[in-house]
């Protein structure tokens, strides 16, 4: 547990949080995540990181006390990965409590599971996002419901479209992420491709795309996946990437690919920067060939 004594906030390490919420206070309010089987997040595997809501009046506590020392915060981020999971009572007097005590708030953010947002209607939905509730961020990972089941994800295409369209339906933006490689060579177009037709349904607010990363090791995943794992080289990273944005048909989503994972950094609005973002990965492709025989999967 981190534990300042001039700041009102107690942490039990690791957090995380999106890399745009870097400027946001993060109050946890639970801690780890309430499913934490997905066989290639190593995010709350620390016994400490064991799924627990944390209690009601510490939690509005400490929002009091941040209130007090830190009044000018804009932006407040939910953590851990599962904020979603309490309660439409506990959630309201958390919000109406971080409204109380930032003045100049303009925008409450949090990771969401598809699962949570199946527990709650759009009114309920709705309810939150007038209390300041104006970002939801969902890990889709993917949108093939092979690979979906091969990761433990505990989700399909069509379960987490039914998510993503209540939370936009209650007015709350969206932000999603697929994760690159999460397929391996196997299972990499229909990954790809059926990734794009699950964000073509969606039009997400934001899309991001990270790369299937091992820091403990990659045994875990490969057990879960079953026979036929293998990991993407930096150049089938960048094939399935090209497939799979080729395929997107997006009107107005701010893509970003630029998170510590990725190989190559990508920014742009979709659909109007689809060209150049394709051209970007077909030059990246071919500066690691040496501008060799570049044959690129067409759709
Ligand atoms: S739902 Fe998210 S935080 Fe929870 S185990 Fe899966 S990827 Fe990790």
């Amino acid at each position: 547990m981190y534990i300042d004594d001039q700041f009102p906030i107690q942490y039990i390490d690791p957090v995380y949080r999106p890399p745009s919420e870097a400027r946001s206070l993060i109050l946890p309010v639970t801690n780890g995540c309430s499913w934490n089987k997905c066989s290639f997040c190593e995010m709350y595997t620390d016994t400490q990181k064991k799924f627990a809501a944390r209690p009601e009046e510490l939690v509005l506590r400490e929002i009091q006390q941040a209130g007090e020392q830190l009044a000018g915060v804009r932006r407040v981020f939910l953590a851990d990965g599962d904020a979603m999971v309490l309660s439409l009572r506990r959630l309201t007097t958390i919000l109406e409590a971080i409204n109380i005590a930032f003045p100049a708030l303009n925008r409450v953010s949090a990771y969401c599971l598809p699962r949570n947002i199946a527990k709650k209607s759009v009114e309920e939905l709705k309810i939150l996002k007038n209390l300041g509730l104006s970002m939801l961020y969902v890990g889709i990972e993917s949108g093939d419901d092979e690979v979906l089941k091969r990761i433990n994800k505990g989700e399909t295409a069509q379960s987490t479209y039914d998510a993503v369209n209540k939370i936009h339906l209650a007015g709350i933006k969206t932000s999603v992420m697929v994760l690159n490689g999460l397929g391996g060579k196997l299972l990499s177009k229909q990954h790809a491709l059926n990734s794009a037709k699950l964000i073509n349904r969606l039009q997400p607010d934001y899309l991001s795309t990270l790369v299937l990363t091992f820091h403990k090791g990659p045994e875990r995943f490969s057990m879960a996946f079953g026979e036929g794992f293998q990991s993407l080289n930096t150049n089938e990273l960048f094939n399935e990437m090209y497939t799979f944005v080729s395929a997107l048909q997006l009107e107005n989503t701010i893509y970003r690919s630029d998170h510590i994972s990725n190989r190559l950094a990508l920014k742009g609005v979709l659909g109007k920067d689809k060209e150049k973002l394709l051209e970007q990965i077909q030059s990246a492709m071919k500066h690691r060939q040496g501008f060799s025989d570049i044959r690129l999967q067409q759709i």
